[in-house]
């Protein structure tokens, strides 16, 4: 097995897209085999050593930055092990540190579709599970939790589970009793608190009642067990795409047009769970988008600097996809540009797509956004001030006032954008001095605060990690935040693995 110690080798490992500063490890681990990740690990907990398990470091809240310990890297175990159809679809059976668009292409030579789309492709899967990633996509197909099938899980005490979905429940009570290889069985106690009605979420250790035990292990970012083997459904890769960057003079206009494509998909996806289906690919001529994705007119002014061709009087931007058919591409044409005219779009200087190459164009914009951000804060060496929070359909217009009311006319640069059809859009609050930094976190707190009153999530897609665990205590119960530390200890004894990831050390 390579073992890396020379710290300029290993500096990478020291940082995410956090850019959270001061990370350091002894030495870096790249096993081969499920049996040397059981070794290293079994090895750490006997010894007391923290291990910080690390995918491909594009993680936003500092999850795989180590303060100690070793780092038991993943990327040496790449191998896409199958990749089966079956009646509608498939299954992909892939090891922890394959990369997400080495996946996405597999399967799509086969005709099939892995829905799951974090706009950074170069993630790992182990690293989508462990943050229960989502992405544009989710909107129509929700996040990586609805397609995992199955999860091989190296345990901190070296013990290796094998969760197939299905096989494994909590009891009524919140109770949870996993049989380990070794005969022994691990009893655990769910958390009591509820978590909030929202399309997406990612703060703290998934509960519900009856719960799949799976579930538990699915953004857990990195502090239950080591990932080691995953197996994923697969769906039917639709026959075509229409997408479109869609550009607005007017923000109550935009907002009108995101409300009514919205409803009308989730019309569309209600008949469909009404029937008893999940979401399938589109093959109707309804109109029924799968990412529906907002930028404001700050976001808009950033990307002129790559974008000389977004219209002056632009004042916000929606990019949309919908899922066709050669039968039904023209009429779902027309029903997007009949939308867009009732809402005064401004259609004629709107980017459409239905091949391929420009379709990854317009990804490829919505895509720049987010990284012209982090080359911001790593330009300004500031850690990233990204909220990340969903709310609850109701609240979701007051929320985005409430986010430009603070941050509109004031010193701070700021961009919001995302995933609007969630209620879910990240405010990047851009700070280019230690004193700007103090006031964008003043500010981030304000937000946090008044999407936990309205029935939000503190996380809804990048997780926890080192970052934002403060932050937590805003979502749930100082002896919530015990319950969580109490079931982590059931599986992590020596508390070595993950140290410090949604749950403070001072609990462990
Ligand atoms: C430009 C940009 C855009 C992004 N857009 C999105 C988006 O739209 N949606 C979204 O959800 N995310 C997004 N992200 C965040 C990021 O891509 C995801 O969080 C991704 O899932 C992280 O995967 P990774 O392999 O890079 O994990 P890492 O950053 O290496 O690790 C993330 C966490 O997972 C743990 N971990 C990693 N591998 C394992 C394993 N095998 N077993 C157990 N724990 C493990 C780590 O310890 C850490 O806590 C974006 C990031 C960037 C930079």
């Amino acid at each position: 097995m390579l073992i890396k110690a020379n710290s300029e080798e290993i500096q990478d490992f020291f940082s995410d897209a956090s850019y959270l500063r001061g990370g350091y490890a002894a030495r870096v681990a790249f096993p081969e085999t499920v049996d040397e990740v059981k070794a290293i690990l079994a090895q750490a907990t006997r010894e007391k050593t923290p291990v910080t398990i690390s995918g491909a470091g594009t993680g936003t809240v500092a999850g795989r930055v180590p303060f100690g310990g070793i780092v038991l890297a993943t990327d040496k175990l790449n191998s896409i092990k199958s990749i089966v159809r079956d009646n509608g679809g498939g299954r992909a059976m892939v090891e922890a540190g394959v990369r997400l668009i080495d996946l996405q292409r597999a399967v799509e030579s086969e005709g099939l579709m892995y829905p799951p789309d974090p706009t950074e492709r170069n993630c790992f899967l182990g690293g989508n599970v462990a943050t229960n990633a989502s992405g544009a996509r989710t909107f129509k197909y929700g996040p990586t939790r609805n397609y995992v099938q199955r999860l091989k899980i190296a345990l901190p005490t070296g013990e290796l589970i094998d969760l197939r979905r299905g096989e494994l429940h909590a009891n009524v009570n919140g109770q949870v009793s996993l049989p380990l290889p070794s005969g022994q069985v691990i009893h655990v106690q769910l958390p009591s608190y509820q978590m909030p009605q929202v399309r997406k979420h990612a703060s703290g250790y998934f509960v519900a009642p009856g719960m799949d035990v799976i579930d538990l292990f699915i953004g857990s970012e990195g502090t239950l067990g080591v990932i080691v083997e995953i197996e994923v459904r697969l769906l039917p890769k639709p026959e075509g795409l229409l997408s479109g960057v869609v550009f607005f003079d007017s923000e109550d206009s935009l907002l009108a047009f995101v409300r009514e494509a919205r409803e009308r998909s989730l019309a569309n996806r209600l008949s469909s769970s009404n029937r008893g289906n999940s979401p399938t690919v589109s093959e109707g001529s309804v109109l029924d988008a799968r990412a529906l994705e907002y930028f404001d007119v700050e976001s808009l002014r950033f990307l002129r600097q790559k974008y000389e061709t977004i219209p002056t009087k632009a004042i916000g931007a929606i990019f949309f996809e919908q899922e066709t058919t050669k039968s039904t591409e023209d009429s779902l044409m027309n029903d997007w540009l009949g939308l867009l005219e009732r809402h005064h779009a401004l259609a004629d200087e709107s980017w459409f797509a239905t091949n391929e190459a420009d379709q990854a164009k317009l990804r490829e914009f919505r895509h720049a956004l987010p990284v012209l951000m982090n080359e911001w804060f790593a330009r300004y060496r500031q850690r990233k001030v990204s909220t990340d929070m969903a709310v609850p359909d109701e609240a979701f217009a007051e929320m985005l006032r409430f986010y430009q009311d603070a941050l509109r006319g004031g010193d701070l640069r700021y961009t919001i954008f995302g995933h609007i059809g969630d209620n879910h859009v990240h405010v990047n609050i851009l700070p280019r001095n230690d004193e700007e930094a103090a006031k964008a976190w003043e500010i981030y707190l304000q937000f946090i605060r008044r999407a936990v009153e309205v029935g939000g999530t503190i996380s809804a897609e990048h997780g926890i990690g080192k970052l934002k665990r403060e932050y937590l205590r805003e979502l749930y119960d100082e002896e919530h935040i015990r319950e969580m530390a109490a079931l982590k200890r059931a599986f992590d004894p020596a508390g070595i693995l993950g140290r410090g990831n949604i749950i403070s050390e001072e609990f462990y």
